[in-house]
C-alpha cells in the first residue's frame, strides 16, 4: 500500500515510512492511496472470530506485506492481550437497540490504548529490522501520554519522553505515567502550562539537531497507524450486531477526529453504516462546521470532558480530502484560509458530508444530566466523554430500527471529578490499578526552557 498527502505535494510513502514519518512535509496528513475493500463474504466470515483475528484481517491490506503475516499476527495478538476483557471491546446493551462499545479495557482505561498498544509494537518491529533506535517526544495534558508510555514501555528500540505541566494534571493521570518505571520511559514535569510543553515538543520536531541524527517519532493521532488500528472496532462491533446483513449507526465523542475518521474508513471499506453522529463538548468546531458551515477557530474552553478540549480537529483534514474528491490543491487552499480567518466549505463537499454525518454539541451541565439519566435508566456510570455521546445519540437517533452504537471512550474512574459533580460517590479503579495511589513514582522536574529539555533528552536516551 502507498500513502499520499492530503495536500498533494509530498513524497508518496510506503507503510513503513508512513508509520515512522508522522506529518507530511507539505503540511498535510498521509492517507492510503486506495481504500481496500471488505466484501460481504469477508464480513460474514468474521462472525465469531477473536478481536485479534478480526484486527489482523482488517489491517492486513494497509500493511501491504511490509510485515510478514505471521509476525504481524503476533504483534496484534500481543497488543490486545494487554486488555483486561476477553472480548477486548465488549458491547454493553443500554436499551432495546442502543449499545455502548466499551473501548476502555486497556492498560490506561481510555480508548487510545487500542491504537497505541499496537503502534509501539509496529514501530519497534521496523526499527529493529533497520537496526535503528528512535526517540518519541510528546506533550500531554492527560490520556495520550499515559497510553503512549504503556504502548512503548516494552520496546527495546524506543526511548519515550513525555512532557506534562507540573502540578496541572490530575493525580490519577499523572500516576498512570509516572509509575511506569521502565528504563526507556522518561516523564518530564515542566514548570509551565500545557502550551509551554507542547511548544517545546514542536520546536524539537522542527529542529532535531540536538539528537545528532537519531530519528524523532510522533505518536499523536496524525500517525496513520493509529487510525488503522481504530478501524477494527467499528468492523468488529458491527459484525457482532449482524453486519453485513444489517446496518448500524455509530455515535462518537470527538475532538481531533481520529476516532470517527477511522469509522468513516470502515464505511468506505464496505461496512454497512447508516450514519455517524459526531458528539462534541463546548469545543464544538466540528459541530459548527457540519451544522452551520462555520469552519473557524474559537477560544479553548475547559470542560468536564477534558480529553475533548481542542481548538482545531487535526484529522478533519483527512475527511475534507475525501469530501473534496481527493483534490489536494483545494484542501491546501481551504486549510491555508482556515489558519488565517474563519472559513467555509464549498457546497458540494458539505452536502456530501451531511449525507453520512450529523453532529451534536453537549455543554457541561448537560454532561452531568446525561450521567445521571444514563444511571437512572441503565445503572451504568458513564465517564463525561461517553456522556456527550450518550446524549448526542439520543438527540440524533434517526431510524430506531437501526442499532445505535455509542463509543465509550474512557472508564469513569479516570474522570472522577465529573462523576462526583453529577452526584455519585465516585467509581473505584479496576483491580489491576487498585494500588495506583501507592505505587512508586519517577519523574524529573525541568524549567520551561527548550535547551534544558533538549539537553535532558539527548543525555538520557539510551
Ligand atoms: C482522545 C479522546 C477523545 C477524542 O478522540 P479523537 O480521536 O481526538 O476525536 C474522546 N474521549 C477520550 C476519553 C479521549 O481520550
Amino acid at each position: 500500500m502507498r500513502y499520499i498527502s492530503t495536500r498533494g505535494n509530498a513524497p508518496v510513502l510506503s507503510f513503513e515510512e508512513v508509520v515512522l514519518t508522522g506529518m507530511a512535509n507539505d503540511g498535510g496528513l498521509y492517507v492510503p492511496e486506495s481504500v481496500p475493500q471488505l466484501s460481504a463474504d469477508d464480513l460474514s466470515e468474521m462472525a465469531g472470530l477473536s478481536y485479534a483475528e478480526i484486527a489482523f484481517r482488517v489491517m492486513k491490506p494497509y500493511v501491504g506485506g511490509e510485515i510478514d503475516d505471521e509476525t504481524f499476527r503476533g504483534l496484534v495478538k500481543e497488543a490486545y492481550a494487554t486488555f483486561s476483557h476477553e472480548a477486548v471491546v465488549p458491547l454493553n446493551q443500554l436499551d432495546s437497540n442502543h449499545f455502548l462499545l466499551e473501548l476502555f479495557h486497556g492498560p490506561t482505561l481510555a480508548f487510545k490504548d487500542i491504537a497505541l498498544q499496537l503502534l509501539g509494537r509496529i514501530l519497534d518491529h521496523f526499527l529493529s529490522k533497520r537496526g535503528e533506535r528512535a526517540v518519541i517526544m510528546g506533550a500531554t495534558s492527560g490520556d495520550t501520554g499515559s497510553a503512549a508510555i504503556e504502548g512503548c514501555r516494552h520496546c527495546d528500540n524506543l526511548d519515550i519522553f513525555i512532557l506534562h505541566p507540573h502540578n496541572r494534571v490530575s493525580e490519577v493521570q499523572r500516576r498512570q505515567m509516572t509509575t511506569v518505571l521502565a528504563d526507556n520511559v522518561f516523564n518530564i514535569a515542566i514548570e509551565g502550562n500545557f502550551d509551554d510543553a507542547q511548544a517545546m515538543v514542536k520546536a524539537s520536531f522542527a529542529d532535531q539537531r540536538f539528537l545528532n541524527g537519531t530519528r524523532l517519532v510522533a505518536v499523536n493521532s496524525i500517525n496513520w497507524a493509529r487510525i488503522m488500528a481504530q478501524i477494527v472496532y467499528y468492523v468488529a462491533s458491527a459484525v457482532a450486531l449482524g453486519a453485513p446483513h444489517r446496518k448500524v449507526s455509530f455515535c462518537v465523542p470527538s475532538a481531533n477526529f481520529g476516532n470517527v475518521f477511522a469509522g468513516f474508513m470502515a464505511y468506505r471499506m464496505g461496512l454497512p453504516v447508516e450514519r455517524f453522529i459526531i458528539a462534541t463538548n463546548d469545543n464544538d468546531i466540528l459541530h459548527r462546521t457540519l451544522a452551520s458551515n462555520d469552519f473557524s477557530k474559537h477560544e479553548l474552553v475547559a470542560t468536564l470532558a477534558p480529553s475533548m478540549d481542542i481548538v482545531v480537529s487535526s484529522n478533519f483534514e483527512r475527511l475534507l480530502f475525501e469530501a473534496y474528491e481527493r483534490d489536494g490543491e483545494a484542501v491546501s487552499a481551504l486549510m491555508e484560509r482556515f489558519q488565517q480567518e474563519p472559513a467555509a466549505l464549498a457546497d458540494a463537499p458539505l452536502a456530501k458530508l451531511r449525507k453520512m454525518f450529523v453532529s451534536h454539541s453537549v455543554d457541561d451541565s448537560t454532561i452531568l444530566e446525561a450521567i445521571r439519566e444514563a444511571h437512572y435508566h441503565t445503572q451504568e456510570i458513564l465517564d463525561p466523554h461517553t456522556a456527550t455521546g450518550y446524549r448526542s445519540a439520543q438527540e440524533q437517533r434517526g431510524n430506531k430500527a437501526v442499532p445505535m452504537i455509542t463509543l465509550s471512550t474512557a472508564h469513569p474512574a479516570k474522570f472522577a471529578e465529573a462523576v462526583v459533580k453529577a452526584g455519585f460517590p465516585g467509581v473505584p479503579l479496576p483491580p489491576h490499578m487498585e494500588d495506583l495511589l501507592e505505587r512508586e513514582e519517577r519523574y524529573t522536574v525541568l524549567p520551561a526552557e527548550l535547551e534544558a529539555v533538549q539537553a535532558f533528552v539527548a543525555e538520557q536516551r539510551r
